[in-house]
């Protein structure tokens, strides 16, 4: 196994994965910026190296002082949770160059996921549904020939984009080329590369996707699926596993192709597949090279603990369970939750004055607050996800009632009311899965002052 794991991370994700380390032996080496010194898995791990000042640019994005503080703590791998430097290939070419082990996929693999044309071509090859589109780089020289082929709506992506940035939805042929020029504008600024592609706009999908774990020599399996579909500005809001209401033959094709992917391309480490969903059919937008915020909903429904794979495959271990042994018993709900306004979505910082976790059967809650943190202002809002399991979706619902009831958390806004009062007592979703424009177009419509959200 590892001997010791420089985490380069922050918040409840450092701590996860220092749990993961903990309980399977590991030695831990916690880094911080100079906002962070009272982060909760620093507690617990073995060191702790300030890394530099609270921007992100000076201390969990810098290369150089991340190497530092594996070298001079004498840790021999590097886990970069999600965000930050988890999807950069050059992190990832350094770490390794510089003698450490990276807890994830090849860098040639982040790189080509990385790009999304890239990414929609490689999937193509292996088999794996893609939108209907270019696939390849669009100017305003070829737009319109590619326009035709695709059909209105459609709608033009940054092949660099990520977080949801900078997508335009073109309705009709006379905004297609300013579109496409305000694109390639939007997406040089963001992302420092100014290729676009375009692809059919799906009306009314669901976000469906897929977990799955490989050893890095051609062996994989998947982990089934989860519904990330309320989102809001193309956040995730509130996720769930199983997705619910698959119809059996498409999932059971598409978990087969995903896996196949990997194996071909003897993919190493866990990922996921992300998938729009729509009458019955899947098609790939991307896929995420590392491990996700909602790794838990699907923890809870497997039983397979995700960090400790990540951990094992990275160790040369190869992966501890077989395609068979993975079965999924009952439903899982994870709530994002996040230091912000309910009503404006504006980031609410500041000091936790009061502090009650709910718990009980079925409950998880994965975050690093307690009473007295003080929540910096240059990260990232999300402070906790609250995780809810049990036999059925109507259980794990009720459960995630209960369990936001509980919760005591005061000194800073937070989004509960947006899952307690509004998500989780609409009638729709807690009958089924919904599409998703549902969370802005249906149910922030009643949030005062967000008129205009969608
Ligand atoms: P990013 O990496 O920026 O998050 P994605 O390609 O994952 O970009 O897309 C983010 C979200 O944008 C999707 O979850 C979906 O809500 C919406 N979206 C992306 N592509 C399409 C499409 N072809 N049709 C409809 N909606 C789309």
């Amino acid at each position: 196994m590892l001997q010791k794991v420089l985490i380069a991370n922050r918040g409840e994700i450092a701590l996860r994965i220092t749990r993961a380390c903990k309980t399977l032996g590991i030695k831990t080496v916690g880094i911080y910026s100079d906002a962070d010194k009272d982060l909760m898995h620093l507690r617990f791990c073995d060191e702790a190296v300030c890394i530099g000042p609270g921007a992100s640019s000076e201390s969990y994005l810098n290369i150089p002082a991340i190497i530092t503080a594996a070298e001079i703590t004498g840790a021999d791998a590097i886990h970069p949770g999600y965000g930050f430097l988890s999807e950069n290939a050059e992190f990832a070419e350094i770490v390794e160059s510089s003698g450490f082990i990276f807890i994830g996929p090849r860098p040639e693999h982040i790189r080509l996921m990385g790009n999304k044309v890239s990414a929609i071509m490689a999937m193509r090859k292996a088999g794996v549904p893609t939108v209907p589109g270019s696939a390849h780089a669009v100017t305003p020289n070829n737009a319109l020939a590619e326009a035709k082929e695709i059909g209105f709506p459609l709608i033009v992506k940054a092949a660099s984009g990520g977080g949801g940035r900078g997508m335009r939805i073109v309705e009709r042929v006379d905004t297609l080329l300013e579109s496409v020029q305000a694109a390639q504008r939007d997406a040089e600024m963001w992302f420092g590369d100014d290729t676009v592609y375009m692809e059919r706009f799906l009306q009314k999908p669901r976000h469906v996707e897929v977990q799955v774990l490989a050893d890095g020599n051609g062996e994989a399996i998947h982990l089934y699926d989860r519904d990330c579909s309320l989102q809001r500005r193309h956040q995730k809001v509130l996720e769930e596993a199983p997705a619910p209401g698959l119809p059996e033959e498409a999932r059971a094709h598409i978990l087969e192709a995903c896996v196949n992917a990997c194996k071909l391309m003897q993919y190493r480490g866990a990922g996921t597949f992300e998938f729009l969903f729509e009458d019955g059919e899947f098609f790939f937008i991307e896929m995420n090279t590392r491990v996700q915020v909602e790794h838990p909903v699907t923890e809870q429904v497997t039983g397979v603990d995700i960090i400790e794979q990540q951990l094992r495959i990275a160790a040369g271990l190869g992966l501890n369970i077989t395609q068979d042994e993975v079965q999924l018993k009952g439903h899982a709900i994870e709530c994002r939750i996040n230091a912000e306004d309910p009503s404006t979505f504006l980031p609410s910082p500041g000091k936790i004055e009061a502090f009650y976790a709910p718990g009980g059967a079925g409950i998880r809650l994965d975050s690093h607050i307690y009473e007295g943190y003080n929540i910096p202002p240059y990260y990232d809002s999300m402070i906790a996800k609250l995780i809810s399991h049990g036999k059925d979706r109507d259980t794990a619902i009720a459960r995630m009632k209960q369990a936001l009831d509980e919760m005591i958390l005061t000194g800073i806004k937070t989004n509960i009311p947006l899952h307690k009062d509004l998500i989780l007592e609409d009638k729709n979703f807690c009958k089924q899965a919904m599409d998703i424009h549902y969370l802005e177009k249906h149910l922030l419509k009643q949030v005062q002052g967000h008129e205009n959200d969608a």
